[in-house]
């Protein structure tokens, strides 16, 4: 039955392993991830190349199906049969990065965005489900749009496109991975006030997928930060960016234009799934560890050899955190 309390989306001890190929040892792309999204809310996904945020985005929309753990959407475990999956995706629509790639250039914008209702055999007045989410996204009014082809469209036109191709079907949920890295600055704010605006007047939720932290402040009611498989910090964004605690989220803070923290460049190997290092997976790079930090608060040999955990879906998973109140400034 589906619950209209609670998450709308929860992931719950998440683990994702690819197989190794040509002798190299299987990778843990998410390595024990909970998650939730709550109806109405913006949850951003924060974390550099390769940390396993678009693996875990994918699982949540059921595009990849989990080694272990349990993905739930309304209160109702995900089912993995081609039937229940199609169901699910007309609730749970990806909205990809690169407009360009996601668009067939044959296609006009009236045909892109009616794709979803044909898939699906929506029954009801198409034209009218066409302009309207058209309209939804910003481009209005909707009919000047419809026989264009993306090539006579800017960066952001094409962007607005794909997300009307999301809300056609109406979805509660939209993931967005990287929604404005291939657009231009100027019309990124335009993209992300849309998303705004859809979780205030339609009770939209999201998980935004991001390396960009800034990206999380201006959208995100709450953040999560994922290193090498695992979220290492989370809560909401206010707290999370303006009060970071774990020494990872510091670092990616620090570097970005305006930051009161000490700008702190992460040395050593960037993350590698296939080879999760013992104790906490952050160790090797950790400034705290490397500053002596850890060191002088008695947790050095836990950090090389116990991993930290994280309790629910929101907290910091790192020892330094659990003896100090806040990690040190410039540690
Ligand atoms: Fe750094 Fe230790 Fe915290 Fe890991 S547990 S982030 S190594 S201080």
């Amino acid at each position: 039955m589906t619950t209209t309390t609670g998450p709308l989306l929860g992931a719950e001890d998440i683990h994702v392993t690819f197989p190794g190929r040509r002798g190299r040892p299987p990778a843990r792309a998410v390595d024990g991830v909970d998650l939730t999204v709550g109806r109405g809310e913006i949850v951003a996904l924060v974390g550099e190349s390769g940390c396993g945020k678009t693996t875990l985005a994918r699982t949540l929309l059921g595009l990849v199906t989990p080694t272990s753990g349990r993905v739930a959407f309304a209160g109702r475990p995900l089912e993995y049969t081609a039937r229940a999956l199609k169901a699910y995706r007309r609730r749970a629509q990806l909205v990809l990065q690169d407009p360009t790639g996601s668009l067939n250039p044959r296609h006009t914008v009236y045909d892109a965005v009616a794709e979803g209702l044909r898939v699906h055999g929506t029954p009801g007045d198409e034209r009218a489900a066409v302009a309207r989410a058209l309209s939804l996204a910003g481009l209005r009014p909707p009919d000047r749009f419809f026989l264009r082809y993306p090539y006579e469209l800017s960066g952001g036109q094409r962007q607005r496109v794909v997300i009307a191709g999301a809300l056609v079907l109406q979805p509660e949920l939209l993931v967005a991975d990287e929604p404005v890295a291939s657009l231009d600055a100027s019309v990124r704010g335009e993209i992300l006030a849309l998303l705004l605006r859809l979780r205030d007047e339609l009770g939209l939720s999201a998980l935004v997928v991001t390396h960009d932290l800034g990206l999380a402040w201006n959208i995100a009611d709450r953040v999560a930060v994922m290193y090498l498989g695992r979220v290492v910090e989370a809560g909401p964004v206010e707290t999370v960016l303006t009060e970071p605690r774990h020494p990872y989220t510091r670092a990616l803070l620090s570097v970005l234009p305006e930051s009161p923290l000490p700008a702190t460049v992460l040395s050593g190997e960037p993350p590698d799934p296939t080879r999760v290092p013992p104790g906490c997976r952050f160790h090797a790079r950790c400034p705290s560890l490397a500053s002596g930090a850890a060191e002088s608060s008695g947790v050095a040999s836990l950090c090389r050899g116990t991993p930290p955990v994280r309790i629910g879906d929101a907290g910091v998973s790192c020892h330094l955190t659990q003896v100090a109140p806040r990690v040190a400034p410039g540690a």
